[in-house]
């Protein structure tokens, strides 16, 4: 799965989109099973690492329900499509050749 990020400005976007992998699949794959078989409000650890291999990373750890945990995810996917700018790798090499970067104009885009 690549990943489509700028080391200058910090501007990302979801890494790119097929049939196995998107928001909508990404939240059924991820949370069908606990929507119908779990109790919702029962509380749970979550341990989550935010930042980046340049300035480090974060540790965050919360006791949250299932049912905001399903809740945040829903909130991350929506702006995983807001954000979406080349839904494949295939429509990003055509509208984007020369790899500028949308947000600070450099040609710095990086795939992981
Ligand atoms: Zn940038």
């Amino acid at each position: 799965m690549a990943y489509l990020h700028c080391h200058i400005c910090k501007w990302e976007q979801d890494d790119f989109w097929d049939e196995n992998y998107n928001p909508i699949t990404f939240l059924e794959n991820s949370y069908k099973d606990i929507l119908f078989n779990e109790s919702l409000d029962e509380v749970f650890q979550v341990d989550r690492y935010i930042g980046n291999d340049i300035e480090g990373w974060k540790h965050y750890s919360s006791k949250i329900t299932k049912r905001q945990n399903i809740i945040s995810s829903l909130k991350r996917a929506i702006e995983a499509i807001d954000n979406m700018i080349w839904r494949t790798q295939e429509e990003f090499e055509r509208k984007n050749p020369k790899r500028i970067y949308p947000n600070c104009g450099k040609q710095t885009l990086n795939i992981d």
